[in-house]
């Protein structure tokens, strides 16, 4: 039989849980709970029942939990519903503090159901072949990586704007670039350096550069812009053996490779360009290098509505982990690292430094 979900905040990305697991057909939602009475005639028109409080979730058929509120509601949601014996998925980021998220990985621990979090951008096309470009070394170890999101619109929507409610880009897209960056080295984090800005926002954070140190000597730079009209590429990665870029969420891009056997040094001639004399800075010979297309991920083609990749796998490995078959893919530890890079990055904004740390 088909699990049951209730959804906690039907605005946009509650919205979004139902619409993708309509199309997916793995969980029924069956009702909502929200405290804006506007969404009540939308879900009405679902054929969803509507949850007069939380207490009616708890005691409801529902086994799963998907919570998709502010992200200030989050914690005592997924706290009560944990200590209801329900599975949690939270969205991101679940909780505004390391010390709030270490409660909820208490009761989750002492509790039946599973707790994760809708880390979706782990199935991003451009993440993807980051991945693959590392895992097939197409470009020999990297020593930079640039992960960058540009959007113009200056102004942040809603809550997003205020303090209270977590607002700001480093818990709204820090958490997803970070996250994704967690996954690409066993490496621990060893310094982070923030430089955290309002440049629009009176209270929160839109502009945001990130300068993350790796034990394993790799350098990772993140930037979330709300107000840059000429956008950087998704991606930019710079290894021994080439650089790649991947210049938009459709994954196009290209990677230059050195070739085998040819020799990265320079001759000692020197060359003259629009930069002056210089052997360092000019131009590589063309037959020292080769330009090879982005490795191919799997693209999404079900003939679905929308673009529910991201919800077919995560909605199948938590049915799956709820049933013993699969290991939950957002795990609880995963999480928590996310939390601890992003407070590590308020905290060297806060104090114009360099923060040491082994994350
Ligand atoms: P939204 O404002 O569109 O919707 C939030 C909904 O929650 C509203 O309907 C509101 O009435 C309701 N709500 C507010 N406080 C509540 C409370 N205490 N109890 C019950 N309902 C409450 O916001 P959104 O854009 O849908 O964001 C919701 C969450 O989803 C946030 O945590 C956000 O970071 C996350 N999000 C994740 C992604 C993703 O890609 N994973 C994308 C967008 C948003």
């Amino acid at each position: 039989m088909k699990k049951q979900a209730v959804i906690v905040g039907y605005g946009g990305m509650g919205a979004w849980h139902h619409k993708a697991l309509q199309e997916i057909g793995k969980i029924d939602v069956i009702g909502i709970y929200d405290i804006r009475e506007e969404v009540f005639e939308k879900a009405a028109k679902q054929n969803l029942t509507i949850f007069q409080n939380f207490q009616a979730v708890l005691e409801s058929s529902a086994e799963i939990i998907i919570i998709a509120t502010p992200n200030d509601s989050h914690k005592d949601y997924c706290i009560s519903a944990l200590e209801a014996g329900k599975h949690v998925v939270c969205e991101k980021p679940v909780t505004l503090s390391v010390k709030d998220l270490e409660e909820i990985i208490a009761v989750s621990q002492n509790s039946a159901g599973i707790f994760t979090v809708h880390q979706n951008r782990r199935w991003d096309t451009d993440f993807r072949i980051v991945q693959k470009i590392l895992s097939e070394n197409i470009i020999d170890t990297p020593y930079f990586i640039e992960s960058r999101v540009n959007g113009s619109s200056v102004f942040l929507h809603g809550w997003r704007d205020f303090k209270v409610n977590g607002g700001g880009m480093l818990y709204d897209w820090g958490v997803h670039l970070i996250d994704q960056l967690l996954l690409l080295t066993p490496a621990k984090v060893t310094s982070v350096t923030a430089h955290v800005k309002s440049v629009f926002s009176e209270e929160v954070d839109d502009n945001v550069k990130l300068l993350l140190g790796f034990s394993d000597g790799l350098s990772v730079l993140v930037e979330i812009a709300t107000n840059c009209f000429i956008p950087f590429p998704r991606w930019h990665l710079s290894g021994k053996a080439g650089t790649a870029i991947i210049d938009n969420w459709e994954g196009e891009g290209k990677i230059i490779q050195l070739l085998e056997g040819s020799n990265p040094t320079w001759s000692n001639e020197i060359v003259y360009t629009a930069a002056g004399p210089t052997r360092t800075m000019a131009p590589r010979a063309k037959k020292t290098v080769q330009e090879v297309p982005l490795p191919m991920v799997e693209k999404y083609d079900k003939g679905f509505q929308h673009n529910f990749y991201s919800a077919e796998h995560f909605y199948s490995n938590l049915v799956d982990a709820i049933n013993g078959k699969e290991e939950q893919f957002v795990k609880e530890d995963q999480i928590l690292r996310v939390l601890k890079v992003i407070e590590a990055a308020f905290e060297s904004a806060e104090i114009q430094d360099r923060i040491l740390c082994t994350i």
